[in-house]
Order: structure tokens, then sequence, then C-alpha cells
């Protein structure tokens, strides 16, 4: 059974990865437990990241929107404070696991555990999430699109503790759709999120489609009545970033359809310009 080490300050924390090997970081543990239980992955120490206040920011500064690695999902999705291009993170989170799960499953969690259909993954993206870590080698600040590099594999240090990702205020609106096999709590067979900025630029985060989410940007730039006769160019711009393998959750065939089909939802619903419902 690994050690629980429970640092009440980032300062304690350090002094514990400085001290110790084999420490991992445990938030809401709905990952990480499940894999300790069946033994696929171990280790001397767990450090659990709940107790350290500055870790539980959730709230604007000149930076944009903070949401520190001990928030959970629920907190995204009861916070009524949250600037329209945001509410993107609550659209995903709804779709996350069950209740329960999401009184516990961090957002920061979710994006450490770099699965390749996790749900808040593709907002994040489309949303310019940057991820502040600390370890004892000192601080640094990573960009999520060079976040993920193989299938739950990131490029954080084993010593390197996330304290919190920043989402800047871009104007716009976004969408979250998540096809899964059944009505209740299920990961994605295809996750897309797209993003439309009241400047008219449009970008996709995809999920479950390839080894890692993927965020397709540099699609050009848009009025809501140009979007219909570019639709099909733009379907095709999102198609050809994806990578998508068959298993026990979907064939790569129905992937890629229902990406295709997803992609074109949420270019119609952002030409129609008003709130659309298409949970998919
Ligand atoms: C029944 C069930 C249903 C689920 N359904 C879904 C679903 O529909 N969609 C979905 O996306 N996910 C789903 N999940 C997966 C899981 O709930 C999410 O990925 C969740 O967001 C993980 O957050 P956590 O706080 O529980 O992370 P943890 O389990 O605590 O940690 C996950 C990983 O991140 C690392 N980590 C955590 N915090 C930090 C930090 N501050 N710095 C560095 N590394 C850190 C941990 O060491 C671990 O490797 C489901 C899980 C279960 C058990």
């Amino acid at each position: 059974m690994p050690e629980f080490l429970q640092p009440t300050s980032r300062k304690q924390a350090m002094e514990f990865l400085r001290e110790k090997q084999d420490v991992r970081f445990l938030a809401g543990g709905t990952d990480l437990i499940i894999m300790l239980r069946a033994r696929a992955v171990d280790c001397q120490y767990l450090m659990d990241v709940k107790r350290i206040p500055e870790l539980n920011a959730f709230e604007y500064t000149p930076e944009g929107l903070t949401v520190g690695a001990a928030v959970t999902c629920n907190q995204i999705l009861h916070a009524d404070f949250l600037r329209e291009e945001h509410k993107l993170l609550q659209e995903s989170a709804i779709t996350l696991a069950n209740d329960l799960l999401r009184n516990r499953a961090t957002l920061v969690g979710n994006i450490c555990n770099a699965s390749p259909g996790g749900d808040m993954l593709p907002a994040c993206l489309v949303l310019g999430a940057h991820l502040h870590t600390c370890s004892p080698a000192g601080e640094r600040v990573i960009p999520i699109s060079e976040f993920f590099t193989g299938v739950k594999k990131h490029v954080l240090a084993a010593d390197e503790m996330v304290v919190k990702i920043t989402l800047p205020n871009k104007p716009g609106r976004g969408v979250y759709l998540k096809k899964r096999r059944i009505r209740g709590h299920d990961l994605a067979q295809v996750g897309l999120a797209g993003f439309y900025g009241e400047d008219g630029g449009l970008s996709f985060g995809i999920a479950a489609v390839g080894p890692t989410p993927v965020l397709v940007e540099g699609l050009g730039s848009f009025t809501r009545e140009q979007l219909p006769a570019a639709k099909e160019e733009i379907i095709a711009k999102v198609m050809a970033q994806a990578k998508p393998i068959s298993d026990v959750r979907s064939s790569k065939e129905y992937r890629l359809a229902m990406l295709r089909y997803f992609t074109g939802l949420a270019v119609d619903a952002f030409a129609a310009g008003e709130k659309v419902e298409v949970r998919a």
C-alpha cells in the first residue's frame, strides 16, 4: 500500500517531492484509485493535492479564468459566474460520468489522465488552456496543445505537479458533442468541441479519434453567412486530423462517420447564430 501524503501548502508539497521518490499525485482518484486497485500502476507515495488552498482557486483574474487543480467537474458545472465562452466547460462537464463521479473528478485530473477520449480535453484545447506547474526543478507554463504525447502520456515530469490551468478571455461561443454507446455514463466514442470566436475564427478540439486529443485550428475566419458554403471544406480539414482505431467502443469507420456528422452539426449551429441544442 502506498503511504499517504497530505501537504497543506505548495511549499510542503515541494519539500515532500525533494525528500521522496516514486510519488503520484491524487486529486479525485476516479482514475488513479481504479488503476491502483487493478495493479495497473504502483507507487510508494500518494500525494493528495486537495488540501493545498492555492489548488482550490476558481476565479477570474487578469489572465482569464483560473481553475485550480483541485476544482471538481461539479464545481464547474454549477458555477454561475462563467463568461459565455467558458460555458463550454459546463457543456462538457455535464457529459462526464455521473453526478457522484463529478463530485470528485477534477478537470486537471481529466487532463493529466490524458485519455484520448477525455471529455474536458476538446474544450480546453479550443479555449486555449495553459497548465501552470511546479516541481523541485522550478515552475513552467505549458500550452495544452503541447501537452499530450500519446495514449495516457504527457509532457509532465514524474515530480511535476499541476497547480492550475488558465483559460484566456476569448469572446465567442462553443458547443460540445459526444457520442457514447449508452444513454447513461460512458466514455466517448467520439467527442468534438467547436468554438466560434466573435472575430469569426473557428476551431475544433477532437477526442477519441486518435491517440491524443487534437486541436484543429487555422481554419480561417468566417461570417455566419459564409459558414454554410465553407462547411464541406471545414469538415474535410477536421477529418484530415483524425486517426481513429477500432476498439471495444466503436469501429474506426463509425468514429469517422460521427466526426463528419458532428463537425457539420457544429458549423450549422454557429451559422444559425443562436443557442442551438445539438446534444447527440
Ligand atoms: C465509472 C467512471 C466513469 C467515467 N466516465 C468518464 C467520462 O464519461 N468521461 C471522462 O472524460 N472521464 C470519465 N472517467 C474518468 C475520470 O472520472 C476522469 O478522467 C476524471 O476527470 C479524473 O479526475 P480525478 O480528479 O479523479 O483524477 P485522479 O484519478 O486523481 O488523477 C488522474 C491522473 O492525473 C494525475 N494528477 C491528478 N492531479 C494532478 C496534478 N495536480 N498534477 C499532476 N498530475 C495530477 C494523477 O496522478 C493520475 O495519473 C470515468 C471514471 C469512472 C470510474
